[in-house]
């Protein structure tokens, strides 16, 4: 038999309760006790009401005094770098988290009189995270007391945070919805009053996420397996009978994999890209607000950059260049390609190190060199305004793909005789083209996607924007030139169609919520559905986000399909990119819904509730 927990406080009293899914504790008023669920209802200085387990909450005496605090702080640089909101505040490495804690419960026990006014005047109290004194023998409080332990060994840290985030059922609730103003207000009325300043340097590894990717040993097989995946592909595209039982494929000699001219055409087209990306031309738009409240300003000129690379291809075929030679180098490009990419992730993973805390991501800090690596932890790393993870995610690579697939019809006319491509050839090209356009037309999208707000740019972005997507996307066009498939007038309109509906599902739910979450008050939105959160921010639970809870995710599927569908049945491999993209859009979905409980806690389960299906309506 469960032994429940007595009532141990009262309403009215003002105790200290943990924030969900951190280690962190705030100063609530208890509001009442529900004596069926056994959870207390309490409300934080924000105005957040929240219902908690007995064992999130500690009597006041648990928290040290200020001035044992402050004798404590061995980071006088730091003072004034504070975490703006409660669910931030787990970012810290072991010793400079027990700094920069000490350092705000010393400002929270000793305010300004002016600066406490405005706080209760605004209701906007900041609210302070204690650490608790180990004095207890509950076995929950010695996981927090043994904070510094639990970083030293990363893996117990997210043991512990994954079972917070698994253990309690947290209702949140704002309590001062005044309507448009809850949209966004709060966080930007808090931010303006405790921008953090930039630290020093970059703590040293605390993870502060749950591990992706299979963990620690995970990466080592990605890093290994993602490579030679590639080269696999390549390899298989030549052959006339490609099978994935066909392994090892037919090895060229191995000082074939490297080529100087190779190498020096990447080189050459990365730089003329940069050219393009730094040119005044196009508008500069804003990113969103990154933990200090700063807005990054984003030259959005994709568009002139892939028109101006169609222009310059289109003068470098009439001056007689053989494009075709991307087709007989295709390996030789890759590797080079690669190898790029390597030396940028170890570029990246190096400045990180240095980086200020607040432009880091929150995963990408295990501890671990190779997962670090491999996962990326800056999340906007910048050589002066050149911002090197929107470059990458835009241009060389996504552009780079449509030259590609421009070559490869261009050697399908060679390799067959023929003289125009054939149809599933122009499909093709023109599907894939489309896509890359419209991204690159509403290059400002890209701005509200999990890659850049997000997620760190280490290895497997970097890869993944200048390898894997130019290389492996463009398998099909690469596949058509040694495999023909004729298509009868049918089959063409058949999968233009589906092209379409897929590309209309994928434009106009994306452009909704990126629309939201610009301006979430936008008139021509209001007659949206949403679900308030606890951060500020809503969710859209009607439109196309009321449909499924990725329909985004469903017209890029639709879209897979149709691009596949142009090579036929005769082999896996032109088929490779949509079994690949059901794989990255299942575990994309859980990476995003993990990340968006931990952020809108309760909130985010009501809109699973609300909206039940993940990605295809009534299926999945
Ligand atoms: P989304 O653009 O769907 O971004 C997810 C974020 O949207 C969430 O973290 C959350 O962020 C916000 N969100 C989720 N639900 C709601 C809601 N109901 N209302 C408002 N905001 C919500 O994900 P991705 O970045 O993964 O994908 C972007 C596009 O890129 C997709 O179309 C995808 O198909 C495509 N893509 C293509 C790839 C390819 O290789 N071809 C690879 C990856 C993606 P917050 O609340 O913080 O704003």
């Amino acid at each position: 038999m469960r032994i429940m927990p007595s009532v141990r406080f009262q309403s009215g009293d003002m105790v200290m309760g943990r924030w969900p899914g951190s280690s962190l504790y705030y100063e609530v008023k208890v509001l009442g006790f529900d004596g069926k669920s056994q959870l207390y209802t309490v409300i934080y200085k924000d105005g957040t009401e929240l219902e908690l387990m007995d064992q999130d909450i500690k009597t006041s005496s648990a928290f040290r005094p200020a001035s044992r605090s402050r004798s404590r702080s061995h980071s006088p640089g730091r003072r004034r770098s504070r975490s703006r909101s409660p669910a931030r505040t787990t970012r810290r490495s072991s010793s400079r988290k027990a700094a920069a804690v000490a350092t705000v419960t010393i400002a929270e026990t000793t305010p300004s009189s002016r600066r406490e006014a405005r706080l209760k005047e605004v209701l906007q109290t900041r609210l302070s995270p204690r650490p608790v004194v180990n004095n207890s023998n509950n076995k929950h409080e010695k996981t927090e007391d043994n904070n510094d332990t639990a970083n030293k060994n990363p893996e117990t840290k997210v043991e512990t945070e994954l079972e917070r985030n698994q253990a309690p059922r947290y209702n949140l609730r704002r309590r001062t919805t005044d309507g448009k103003a809850s949209e966004t207000k709060p966080q930007q009325e808090a931010d303006e009053e405790e921008k953090p300043k930039p630290a020093a340097a970059a703590p040293l590894a605390t993870c502060t996420t749950p591990l992706d990717f299979g963990g620690k040993i995970g990466v080592y097989f990605w890093l290994l397996f993602l490579p030679a995946w590639v080269l696999f592909v390549i390899l298989q595209g030549n052959l006339e009978d490609p099978s994935l039982v066909n392994f090892p494929p037919p090895l060229p000699a191995l000082d074939s994999f490297l080529d100087a001219q190779a190498l020096g055409v990447v080189l050459l087209w990365i730089l003329f890209q940069a050219v393009l990306f730094v040119l005044p031309v196009g508008k500069l738009s804003e990113g969103m607000p990154l933990k200090s409240g700063e807005r990054l300003n984003y030259r959005t000129n994709g568009f002139f950059a892939v028109t101006t690379s169609a222009v310059a291809v289109a003068a470098a075929v009439y001056l007689g260049v053989d494009l075709t030679y991307i087709h007989s180098h295709f390996l030789q490009l890759g590797v080079a390609t690669l190898l790029v990419s390597f030396l940028l992730s170890v570029y990246l993973y190096v400045r990180s190190r240095y980086r200020p805390a607040d432009q880091l991501a929150l995963g990408g800090n295990s501890g671990n060199v190779v997962y670090d690596f491999f996962k990326g932890h800056e999340l906007n790393p910048r050589i002066k305004n050149f911002d090197l993870k929107f470059f990458c995610e835009m241009r060389p690579g996504l552009i780079g793909w449509c030259v590609i697939n421009f070559a490869m019809a261009l050697a399908e006319m060679k390799v067959q005789g023929l003289e125009a491509p054939s149809h599933a050839m122009i499909l093709v090209n023109l599907f894939q083209l489309l896509y890359v356009v419209d991204g690159l037309w509403n290059e400002e999208a890209i701005l509200t996607t999990m890659d850049l707000m997000h997620d760190g740019f280490g290895f497997m972005l970097a890869f993944g924007d200048l390898v894997w997507v130019p290389f492996t996307y463009s398998l099909q066009a690469y596949y058509l030139v040694g495999h023909p498939n004729p298509l009868g007038l049918p089959a063409l309109a058949a999968i233009i169609t589906m092209k379409l509906v897929g590309f209309y599902i994928f434009r106009m739910s994306n452009s909704q919520k990126n629309n939201f979450r610009r301006n979430p008050t936008d008139p021509k939105l209001a007659h949206l559905k949403t679900i308030p959160t606890a951060t500020g921010k809503s969710l859209l639970v009607s439109g196309w986000w009321g449909m499924v809870r990725h329909p985004n995710y469903l017209g890029d599927l639709i879209m897979a399909l149709a691009w596949s569908l142009p090579c036929g049945f005769s082999h896996l491999l032109p088929w490779y990119y949509m079994i690949y993209f059901i794989i990255l859009l299942v575990h994309r979905n859980s990476r995003d819904t993990d990340d968006c409980r931990r952020k809108y806690g309760s909130a985010w389960d009501e809109y699973c509730r609300t909206v039940r299906y993940r990605i295809i309506p009534g299926v999945y």
